[in-house]
């Protein structure tokens, strides 16, 4: 595409950052610790992020950006919150970490205790992917089977039974989708599409005596923002129930961020065991993972499912998890970002209606996509076509210039924070107005 711009023009507005990822490039595989975050999707050099603070981040060129990644969902209360920061502070002072219980633990467990009734018990541990790998652990000792069911489109970290495609046809065997995947670790996974009771049914009537659980993303918000219908997502419960399966909801994304009791109660359906990550630890590396009682039972030290964790429940991780959670109760967070949420839907809608190029906005709560789909926002995982991911690079690149930080991918959501002031957002909705004006 014509606005696409050659890499070289781009770096020499970021000569800091291309040095460092020319240096990153020799001693870290592609540069970084993480893919999405090597600008793959839109070509040129990823920013190297020096600073971040409120809805701000500034890049190692010292430019500033209205931040719409808040790396990657954690940052409800924007960079470096005082709040968060004093918590953060005061728990270093007495010691980065025990390998013994402590208070903070206790804490913070009893808050999703009662946050999240589905919970009632949780473990800590310091990922997503860690909290995913566990619960499906103990899922399967809970049911004495081995099947998982987990969706296309879904994502649930980096587990191998989860690096999973689907395959031709409805509901089907997994294949790796990652190098370094047995195909038998996959055996067990099946893998189906979003929005579909008839593959779903299918699956269950086949299969459903081995089904050890079901994994999804309530909201799935991995590929794109993909809000599912309330019925799909009861038919869920239902099905698991019936066949004596676990529903597993993934709520390391939505849980803390679209409601005190996250995307189990928007949708006031209860699953048997939930994971957590991201917001529930503030900006520091912490997942969780909760569930009824007799399900948790199972673990060691109590039971015969073994899990652990050197820095699990770690002091300053619990203390910055504990500072966003009360931050967010005092400053009536979820109805402050749902708020924030529509004022800034109010705004894009009438530039995107101005678009030279189909432009879809995708909102729930905090959470926004922007689905440059031709044919409508999808419900399902649909993949993008390369004229439509031009189109999103040139968008990228072209807010990038205007200052905003807009995820490097057109398969990724957007993330509003608390810090995110009105005039913030008028400001992303001013620089969306001449982004696509200058695409047209
Ligand atoms: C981010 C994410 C994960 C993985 O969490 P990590 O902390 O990156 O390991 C799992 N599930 C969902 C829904 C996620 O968005």
């Amino acid at each position: 595409m014509s606005n696409l711009r050659p890499n070289t023009l781009r770096e020499s507005r970021h000569p800091r950052s291309a040095e460092l990822y020319q240096r990153a490039c020799r001693v870290i595989p592609g540069g970084v610790n993480s893919p999405v975050r090597a600008f793959r999707a839109v070509g040129g050099t990823p920013l190297f992020i020096a600073r971040g603070a409120g809805a701000q981040v500034f890049d190692a060129d010292g430019r500033a950006y209205l931040d719409l990644v808040g790396s990657w969902g954690p940052l409800i209360a924007g960079h470096a919150h005082p709040a968060v920061l004093a918590a953060v502070t005061e728990a270093l002072g007495r010691g980065m970490t025990y390998g013994a219980p402590c208070a903070a633990e206790v804490e913070l467990a009893e808050q999703v205790v009662a946050c999240y009734p589905a919970a009632e018990q949780v473990r800590f541990v310091s990922s997503g992917t860690e909290a995913v790998m566990s619960a499906i652990r103990v899922a399967r000792a809970f049911t004495g089977r081995d099947l998982i069911v987990k969706f296309a489109g879904c994502y649930h970290g980096h587990a191998d039974h989860l690096l999973v495609a689907a395959g031709s046809g409805l509901a089907t065997f997994g294949r790796p989708s990652s190098a370094g995947v047995p195909e038998a670790f996959t055996a067990c996974t099946r893998v189906l599409p979003l929005d579909d009771e008839a593959a779903l049914q299918e699956l269950f009537q086949r299969e459903g005596a081995r089904i050890a659980a079901l994994i999804i993303e309530p909201l799935p918000a991995n590929h794109g923002l993909l809000p599912q219908r309330r019925e799909f997502l009861t038919r869920l419960r239902q099905l698991t129930s019936e066949h004596g399966a676990l529903l597993i909801f993934d709520e390391v994304i939505s849980g803390f961020r679209l409601a005190r009791g996250g995307a189990a109660q928007l949708f006031g359906i209860a699953p048997d065991l939930a994971t957590f990550g991201k917001v529930i630890g503030g900006g520091m590396p912490v997942g969780a993972f909760g569930g009824a009682r007799r399900i948790m039972a199972r673990l060691a030290p109590d039971g015969d499912t073994y899990q652990a964790g050197t820095l699990s429940g770690n002091p300053v991780a619990m203390a910055a998890g504990l500072a966003t959670l009360a931050l967010l109760e005092r400053e009536s967070g979820w109805e402050r970002l749902e708020a924030r949420g529509a004022e800034l839907e109010a705004l894009l809608r009438p530039a995107l209606a101005q678009a030279s190029f189909p432009v879809h906005l995708v909102r729930v709560g905090s959470l926004f996509w922007l689905s440059l789909h031709e044919a409508g926002a999808p419900r399902t995982a649909l993949a993008l076509s390369e004229r439509e991911r031009a189109r999103f690079a040139a968008l990228f690149h072209a807010m990038l210039e205007r200052g905003i930080y807009l995820p490097p991918s057109g398969y990724e959501t957007c993330f509003l924070s608390l810090a995110h002031s009105s005039a913030d957002l008028t400001r992303c909705a001013q620089a969306l107005r001449e982004a696509l004006a200058a695409l047209a």
